[in-house]
């Protein structure tokens, strides 16, 4: 489809698929694609390099003030820059994963990072947002909001599939990891990760991704249509 103007935020807890969906999506309408949880994990990797103690939120707040955060909004290519240094691949290791619930809940890298989000929105005219709070905080006018979802364990295994683990404890683990973040997420008193009062709640339980990108370009199909 093209010819999509507006803005679609996808939010929602870790394991549903959602960047792989919603690069997907971005590719299906011709948009931009901008990956939050990538600025909140850049911003994690420039808090661990200084050293700091990530629970301690004047110190965090300040080490991400002064670092220089850049991020491609692209569904093709991943971009992530700290101070023009690449850490696309460094942002998915266990360390950051690890810490970035405790930097992504303080106050003052939030306002910092949403602010950016806004800038980088504003300069496209179709894109897609993926994150946690995108539909409730950072874009409350979006075109179509979608929260999407899947059982826990379904989320484990196919976390498991991607990493390449077949081991029963390791998966065991992982499920434990994404209970543990979606409850810190969750329980977060800046900006919790929840739906949206007017967002699409979408279940990819026993749905493929292709059928949840369908599912979506349809959305934002007949929101356009709507709007014309
Ligand atoms: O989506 P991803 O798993 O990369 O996000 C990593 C972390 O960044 C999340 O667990 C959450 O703590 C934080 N995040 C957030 N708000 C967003 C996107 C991500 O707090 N909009």
């Amino acid at each position: 489809m093209t010819g999509f103007r507006g803005q679609v935020t996808l939010d929602g807890p870790s394991g549903t698929g959602k960047s792989t969906v919603a690069r997907g999506v971005a590719a299906r309408l011709g948009a931009a694609y901008l990956d939050t949880g990538a600025m909140y994990r850049a911003a994690t990797v420039a808090v661990l390099d200084a050293g700091v103690d990530p629970e301690d939120a004047a110190a965090v707040a300040r080490t991400v003030a002064a670092a220089r955060i850049e991020v491609g909004t692209e569904a093709g290519t991943e971009v992530v820059l700290v101070d023009g240094v690449d850490i696309a691949v460094r942002i998915r290791g266990a360390e950051v994963t690890r810490t970035v619930s405790a930097v992504s809940a303080v106050p003052a890298v939030r306002r910092q990072l949403v602010d950016q989000q806004r800038e980088l929105v504003a300069a496209a005219d179709a894109v897609v947002v993926e994150g946690r709070d995108i539909g409730t905080v950072v874009l409350p006018d979006a075109t179509l909001k979608v929260y999407l979802t899947a059982a826990p364990e379904v989320r484990a295994q196919r976390r498991a599939g991607q990493l390449g683990i077949t081991d029963a404890a390791e998966i065991a683990a992982l499920a434990a990891d994404l209970r543990r973040r979606d409850e810190y997420d969750s329980s977060r008193a800046d900006s919790p990760l929840r739906p949206a009062a007017d967002s699409v709640v979408v279940d990819s339980t026993d749905l493929d991704q292709q059928g949840v990108i369908e599912r979506i370009v349809e959305l934002a199909a007949v929101g356009a249509g709507e709007r014309t």
